[in-house]
């Protein structure tokens, strides 16, 4: 049924920053080294800095799994360590902005990180003015600019297949309700939250379309498939946007609503089922269904859980379908 997670997977975002803030850590070291050997102390606090902050980084992704703000951090200290470093060096040290630019796309969202490093190619164009001949000039720009268009491609076409990967992984393809896998990972990650904070309880409310297979032999299998979809449009109307519309079997469908007692749960399982029983359309074809309602009890586990959801369900049926009960 439900299996029991371990600790949770690490994210694509989470290898991209502790890769880049992990590499970025021990490929500087070696230069504070050489730095502080050659005296120049500039250099070498600057490093040391990178050293420390990449560091810190990592290590704050590696135990906390977050990577919103640690990627803009990144991002940012990758192109001030090479601009100041530039700056300071002179041109020589150019050849490192093409691997800040890269890291730029992988750590931003692709049009902001055009943007970002739009903006710092044409200041670093004016800090080093001086220093570069026109050719060099052109070379600069034509090596970035390329830099910047692959690495934009190809981070942008990287995000549009993760999201679709995602909602292949968790979306039912027929209905676009969230799918069984989706459903008990929602489960899991609320108990494990309801241990911490019992504040806040979740309920869940398991609906089950009543005499689907009649409504299938009388107006045909594709007729019963455009009826699911219609189904999960009005519940998805009713439901908050943070309560989570699952597919839970065939015909049977859950949603999870957290921080909801059971009263407003109680509320909102008979606010969906007259919801179904007076759409017109979805009247016109005879569909009701019958609905159970259970509160997470403390320690219990995601089958016991939905097991209370599942018997209120057929006390529903057994009072005469079209009906809610509670567990
Ligand atoms: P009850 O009121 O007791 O729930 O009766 P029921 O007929 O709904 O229950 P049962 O579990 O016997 O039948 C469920 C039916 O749902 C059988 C199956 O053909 C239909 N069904 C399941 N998945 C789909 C689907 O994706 N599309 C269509 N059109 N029908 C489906
Ligand atoms: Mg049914
Ligand atoms: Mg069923």
């Amino acid at each position: 049924m439900i299996s029991h997670s371990p600790a949770p997977k690490r994210s694509t975002e989470e290898y991209i920053i502790m890769t880049l803030s992990g590499g970025s850590c021990l490929g500087v070291f070696p230069f504070a080294i050489l730095r502080l050997f050659e005296q120049d102390w500039a250099v070498a606090a600057l490093d040391i800095f990178a050293v420390v902050a990449t560091a810190s980084l990592f290590l704050y992704v590696f135990k906390t799994h977050e990577t919103k703000i640690p990627a803009r951090i990144l991002a940012f200290l990758a192109m001030f360590v090479v601009v100041i470093t530039i700056s300071l060096k002179g041109i020589g040290q150019l050849m490192w902005i093409y691997p800040a630019l890269t890291a730029v796309f992988f750590l931003l969202p692709s049009h902001f990180a055009a943007v970002y490093s739009f903006v710092i190619l044409v200041s670093l164009g004016f800090l080093l003015k001086d220093q570069l001949t026109l050719f060099l000039t052109l070379q600069f720009y034509i090596s970035a600019t390329a830099t910047l268009l692959f690495s934009y491609a190809f981070s942008d076409r990287m995000r549009k297949q993760q999201k679709q990967l995602t909602e292949l992984a968790t979306k039912d393809p027929l209905t676009g309700a969230g799918n069984r896998r989706a459903m008990e990972q929602k489960l899991l990650d609320n108990i494990a939250f309801q241990r911490r904070e019992q504040r806040y309880p979740a309920s869940l409310i398991l609906m089950d379309l009543d005499n689907f297979k009649r409504v299938n032999d009388k107006h045909g299998h594709a007729k019963g498939d455009d009826i699911l979809v219609a189904f999960v449009e009005t519940i998805d109307k009713r439901i908050r946007e943070t309560d989570g519309l699952y597919r839970f079997g065939g015909e049977e469908f859950v949603v999870i609503a957290e921080n909801t007692s059971l009263q407003e749960a109680i509320h909102l399982a008979e606010d969906l089922r007259s919801s179904v029983e007076n759409d017109g359309w979805l009247a016109e074809h005879d569909v009701t269904i019958s609905v159970g309602t259970a509160k997470y009890e403390p320690f219990e586990t995601a089958f016991e859980w939905l097991g209370r959801a599942d018997r209120a369900m057929y006390q529903a049926k057994e009072q005469g379908r079209n009906n809610c009960c509670v567990a």
